[in-house]
C-alpha cells in the first residue's frame, strides 16, 4: 500500500513543532525520537527523521514526497538553484516563526544599508543576504558560517551579520543592533510542483486538512459570557473576530442573556477587561481541542 514519506527535522526547533503538530493530526507512533525512520501505525505517513539543511534536497529528489522545513532554509536552498527550485510551499504551518535579520555593533557606523557597501558579512544564509542586498544595489562580501554567527564582528570576522532573531537577546547579548529585515520566516509544508501521485496527494490531503483545523484551533478559543440586555450589542463588538455567537436565555432573567461565540482572534486579558466594563459577568474563555469546517 501506497504510505507518504515525510522528512521532519531528526532534533532542533523545528522537531518539536513538527512532532507536535502530527500528533494533534492524530498521529501515532510506535518509536521514540531515537529512530531514523518512524512509521504512524494509524495513517499511511512514514517519517524520516534528518537535518533541517537536508530536507529540501531530499523532497526535490524524490527520496521524501513532503517536509516540515523553515521557509528560511527553503528560500536560500531555492537560490542555490538546481532541484530545490522545483519545490513550492503546500501549507504555512504557523510556528517556529523568526526573522532573519541585518545587524551591527551598536557602537559602530553602520546603521542601514546604504552603509554596506564593500563591507564583509557574516551569515549562515550567504545567497539570501547576496541577492537582498545586490537587488537594492548594495554589494558586499559575503562569510558563510554554520552557526555562532553573532561572534564574527567581535572577532573581526566581519563588520556585519545576517542571522535568525527571535526575541533579539542574543544580539543585545552581543553588542550587535538588527537595522533591516530581509525575511519573515516559519515552518511550512513543502512538495514538489505538479501533479504528484494521486494517493500520495489523497494522503497529503488528509494531513493539510487536519493541520489546518489544528493551526486554526491554537488561537481561536470559545468565550462563554452573561450580558445585560441592554448591552448586548456593545459586548458582541468586543468579541474578538467571532462571526455569529448564540445568544441564549437564562432562566429566570430578562435582563442578562448568555453569549457562546467561537473568537478566531487572540483573546487578550484587556478585552476580558473591556467586556467586565460593559457589564459582562461570568466570562469563561476555553481552549479548542479541535475544529473542521
Ligand atoms: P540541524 O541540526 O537540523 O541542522 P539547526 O541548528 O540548523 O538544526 P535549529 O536551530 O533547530 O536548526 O533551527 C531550525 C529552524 O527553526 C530554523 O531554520 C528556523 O526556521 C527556525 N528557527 C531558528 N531560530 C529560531 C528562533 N530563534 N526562534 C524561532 N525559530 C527559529
Ligand atoms: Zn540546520
Amino acid at each position: 500500500m501506497t504510505r507518504l514519506r515525510l522528512a521532519v527535522q531528526s532534533k532542533g526547533r523545528l522537531s518539536e513543532g513538527g512532532m507536535d503538530l502530527l500528533k494533534k493530526c492524530g498521529l501515532r507512533f510506535a518509536y521514540g525520537r531515537d529512530r531514523l525512520h518512524q512509521r504512524a501505525e494509524n495513517l499511511p505517513v512514514d517519517l524520516m527523521l534528518v537535518r533541517d539543511d537536508d530536507i529540501p534536497s531530499f523532497v526535490a529528489s524524490g527520496a521524501c514526497d513532503y517536509g516540515i522545513v523553515g521557509e528560511n532554509v527553503l528560500l536560500e536552498k531555492q537560490k542555490g538553484g538546481g532541484k530545490p527550485a522545483d519545490l513550492e510551499i503546500a501549507l504555512r504551518l504557523g510556528f517556529a516563526k523568526c526573522t532573519l535579520k541585518l545587524a551591527a555593533p551598536k557602537e559602530g557606523e553602520i546603521r542601514s544599508i546604504a552603509d554596506l557597501e564593500g563591507k564583509t558579512i557574516a551569515t549562515s544564509y550567504p545567497d539570501l543576504t547576496r541577492d537582498y542586498l545586490a537587488e537594492r544595489g548594495i554589494t558586499v562580501d559575503v562569510v558563510e558560517m554554520s552557526g555562532s554567527v553573532e561572534v564574527a564582528p567581535r572577532l573581526k570576522i566581519a563588520d556585519a551579520i545576517c542571522d535568525l532573531v527571535s526575541s533579539g537577546a542574543t544580539l543585545e547579548a552581543n553588542g550587535l543592533e538588527a537595522f533591516e529585515t530581509v525575511l519573515v520566516s516559519e515552518a511550512v509544508l513543502i512538495r514538489r510542483k505538479g501533479e504528484g501521485d494521486a494517493e500520495i496527494e489523497a494522503i497529503a490531503d488528509i494531513l493539510k486538512r487536519r493541520s489546518e483545523g489544528v493551526i486554526a484551533s491554537a488561537q481561536t478559543k470559545y468565550i462563554l459570557l452573561n450580558a445585560p440586555t441592554d448591552r448586548l450589542e456593545a459586548i458582541k463588538a468586543l468579541l474578538p473576530g467571532a462571526d455569529a455567537p448564540t445568544v441564549a436565555s437564562v432562566a429566570g432573567r430578562d435582563d442578562v442573556v448568555a453569549v457562546h461565540a467561537v473568537c478566531r482572534e487572540r483573546v487578550f486579558w484587556e478585552t476580558l477587561e473591556a467586556l467586565k466594563a460593559e457589564g459582562a459577568r461570568a466570562i469563561l474563555v476555553l481552549p479548542i481541542e479541535k475544529m473542521l469546517s
